[in-house]
């Protein structure tokens, strides 16, 4: 009975890779990995649980895939679940950042890791592992698609054949994201020469991010603000001709506002507007000339960090990191693993969403 106390023992340490059973010793139809996403009415996070899902049931594991609706109680609600129906380790995309600290008390206390999948959770010792991609470079990466979109500058980000002064409006994500901030920062940082120079006017004076945030990233949310800035500051007759759009949902909410007063015809062009994440509906729209770019976070390399990460932790291993200074949530610096982006127009299309089969020729086709 010594040697069996022992062996407890031994199955219950381990630093950080925990859960109170020994994982390591189980085999993977026995464990299962808690998926938390926030909401199916974005393309990507469904893209994100399926991936993550097949990944780990490839393996053998045994996956708990739940969707939060966009309300905060039910994430907390489904995480209280998972934990009390015995997962093995946490992949949680948080509605909002701050809200889960104690659920995640709950898991630290039974040991099961937690991974902070895209967005960080902030305020809390209790989040393992962050895998997610550089945010604030998408921020730059969406200013210098605005930048060429606007003819400011060029492909290689040398100077462009036009000189302004342009109207742009700015947008943000919901201020409850932690990645809001960073893509927010990242633009501005980059815009910034340009407003000081006069090549972009803000017009409507509305430039922090508390003021320009969209709660939820909401595509009604930002088709109200845009009809609100065209009535408010574009009633002299001004035109719109760029605007920075954090996220493609919220890029079809300003081209329909747009749209609504006349935009997009020869004489009255839409204003180049980017986007993130490559939603198949904008992905068309770029097709179409509609919208001027986007980000391209490719959801299927996410998956396999988170993947690898869970299976990791369940080894009683650490998961392998390439990034441990970025991203502090206020509490601790959480080591991360951050993946690359690409900034799609339309002739990228086809390279890097077709042929990589993130989507077929078909998806992709104008007027589908
Ligand atoms: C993600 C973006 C996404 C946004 C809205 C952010 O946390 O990083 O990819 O566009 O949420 O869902």
């Amino acid at each position: 009975s010594g040697a069996l106390l022992v062996l407890g023992l031994a199955a219950c340490g381990g630093q950080g890779a925990g859960g109170t059973t020994d994982t390591a010793s189980q085999q993977p139809g026995d464990l299962t990995i808690g998926v938390s996403m926030p909401t199916q009415t974005s393309e990507r996070w469904i893209a994100d649980g399926k991936a993550v899902k097949e990944k780990l049931e490839a393996k053998g594991y045994k996956v708990d895939l739940q969707y939060a609706n966009d309300d905060i109680p039910t994430q907390s609600q489904q995480v209280d679940q998972m934990i009390t129906q015995g997962a093995d380790v946490l992949i949680i995309a948080a509605i909002d950042g701050t809200a889960l600290s104690s659920q995640l008390q709950a898991a630290a206390d039974k040991k099961i890791p937690v991974i902070a999948y895209d967005r960080l959770i902030r305020g809390s010792q209790n989040v393992d592992f962050y895998v997610s991609f550089d945010n604030y470079k998408v921020g730059v990466a969406q200013a210098k698609a605005l930048l060429r979109g606007l003819g400011l500058e060029n492909a290689d980000g040398s100077k462009g054949t036009k000189t302004g002064p342009f109207n742009i409006e700015v947008f943000a994500g919901s201020l409850d994201d932690n990645n809001t901030h960073f893509f927010f920062n990242g633009a501005m940082d980059t815009l910034k020469p340009y407003f000081d120079n006069g090549s972009l006017v803000v017009k409507s004076k509305q430039t922090k991010m508390e003021q320009v945030a969209i709660l939820r990233w909401q595509q009604e949310a930002a088709q109200k603000r845009m009809e609100d800035l065209l009535t408010s500051s574009y009633n002299d007759g001004a035109k719109v001709n760029g605007v920075l759009s954090p996220y493609d949902g919220i890029s079809r909410g300003i081209i329909t506002a747009l749209q609504n007063v006349g935009y997009g015809t020869a004489a009255n062009p839409i204003p180049a507007i980017t986007g993130q994440d490559a939603e198949i509906a904008s992905v068309k729209l770029i097709n179409t000339g509609v919208q001027s770019s986007t980000i391209f976070k490719d959801t299927r390399l996410l998956a396999e960090q988170a993947g690898n990460a869970s299976v990791a932790f369940l080894q009683k291993k650490q998961p392998e990191a390439n990034d441990t200074k970025s991203y502090d949530n206020g509490v601790k610096v959480v080591p991360a693993y951050l993946l690359p982006i690409q900034t799609v127009f339309k002739p990228d299309i086809q390279k890097e969403l077709v042929a990589s089969g993130y989507y077929t020729a078909a998806e992709v086709a104008a007027g589908q």
